[in-house]
């Protein structure tokens, strides 16, 4: 049956050959929300979503271990077969509060509140217009929906224009996909010419906001409010994983049906809720997001600090300052050994070589957190800088010009 792995396993090898195996690190034991005991070294954690640096939160942590005490370790259940628990619901009305929608939906991860939305929401006969560089759970949700799928060119609303024009005499519903801010560049998506492409087709708007939530718009609710178009978007998708730091995914929307989807999805439907202690560590995340507006501050400072740093020392980066930092990699080859060089060097990053880049192309992607401290970031760019003088790789700025 794995024979058919051979040449994946082949690859795998060839990338684990220069050194650790970037894709089975196992931590000693994970320390803080910036720091982790690896091989019984200390390294800095610069490759984690925990934007906000919650994961380690006293009230979080508090909230989640007196859930775990009151209502047990876990759910044993589907929401629909074994009924859901108060917490449940109760994080939905925050959830909703926070967004200033209507209703909310929890799915247990992330990747099923796309598959469960995507394929609750289009069927046969549907449309869905994805952005070329949508994450796998986008890309697995269409094919769930089993909708007709068109992809139309990055970040580009001309192209996604034209290509509801073609669509537009075909029957069925016509839901456009993006995401907030994207995972592995940090570039962010055009949303005020993506939201007036979508109103002139009279089609349907979704946004991921996985890595926006908490992070973008004067109050945390991602990309929508920071471009002022809230309004446009009918449904919001997001996590909890990152900014929330725990585990699990949500649906927001006001349409006033949109509860059906809780008989309608199957990956709401036949998979166990969400554990009480998640729920209860991400309603104080979401408080944390409302109340404590210094921590996007800081994220934001932290992410400028990086990139300013990396920018300073001649770098060549993916996108402008953001919680995501990416340098492009000229080849395979340097992606691996920078990784490696950086990992000696006490840094953690995330490699990325696989068909998941925009365009096929390696990167170095990093991501901040607002509990890194100013000495962190000034060891993390010394040793990134370090690395780069010693393979000469600085980013590679012509895949970059022509991204
Ligand atoms: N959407 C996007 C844009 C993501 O980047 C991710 C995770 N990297 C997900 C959805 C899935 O979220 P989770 O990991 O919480 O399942």
């Amino acid at each position: 049956m794995l024979a058919k792995y051979r040449a994946l396993r082949e690859d795998h090898a060839a990338v684990s050959a220069a050194g650790r195996d970037p894709f089975g690190v196992a931590f000693d034991t994970v320390l803080s929300a910036t720091e982790a005991t690896l091989d019984g070294r200390r390294v800095l954690l610069l490759g984690t979503n925990n934007y906000l640096g919650l994961t380690f939160d006293r009230d979080c942590v508090a909230a989640a271990v007196a859930a775990t005490e009151a209502e047990g370790t876990g759910t044993t259940g589907s929401r629909i077969a074994n009924g859901s628990y108060g917490g449940h619901e109760a994080l939905e009305k925050r959830l909703a509060r926070f967004l200033r929608r209507r209703g909310a939906m929890v799915f247990s991860t992330g990747y099923q509140a796309n598959l469960g939305t995507l394929a609750g929401l289009a069927g046969r006969g549907d449309h869905l217009l994805l952005d070329a560089d949508s994450h796998a759970s986008i890309y697995d949700g269409a094919r769930l929906a089993g909708a007709q799928v068109t992809r139309f060119r990055h970040n580009d609303p001309d192209d996604l224009r034209r290509r509801l024009r073609v669509l537009s005499s075909q029957p069925g519903d016509k839901l456009v996909v993006v995401e907030g801010i994207y995972s592995m560049l940090g570039d962010t998506a055009p949303l005020r010419e993506i939201a007036a492409v979508k109103r002139e087709a009279g089609a349907w708007l979704l946004v991921d906001e996985a890595h926006s939530l908490g992070v973008l718009g004067a109050e945390g609710r991602g990309l929508a409010e920071a471009e002022g178009v809230e309004a446009e978007v009918d449904f919001v998708v997001g996590t909890f994983s990152k900014s929330l730091g725990a585990v699990g995914g949500f649906c927001a929307s006001d349409l006033p049906d949109f509860d059906v989807l809780r008989i309608a999805s199957r990956p709401y439907m036949f998979t166990a809720s969400l554990p009480p202690s998640v729920v209860a560590s991400v309603a104080r995340g979401i408080d944390a997001m409302d109340a404590r507006p210094e921590l996007r501050a800081r994220l934001a400072e932290n992410g400028r600090a990086l990139h300013a740093g990396l920018a300073a020392a001649g770098f060549a980066l993916g996108a402008g300052p953001g919680p995501i930092v990416s340098l492009r990699m000229p080849d395979r080859e340097t992606a691996i050994r920078f990784w490696n060089l950086l990992l000696a060097e006490g840094v953690y990053t995330n490699l990325a070589v696989g068909t998941a880049t925009p365009g096929g192309k390696p990167l170095l992607r990093m991501s901040v957190s607002a509990a890194l401290t100013a000495e962190q970031l000034a060891f993390a760019v010394a040793a990134i800088g370090r690395v780069g003088a010693a393979l000469g790789a600085r980013g590679d700025n012509d895949t970059a010009a022509a991204a």
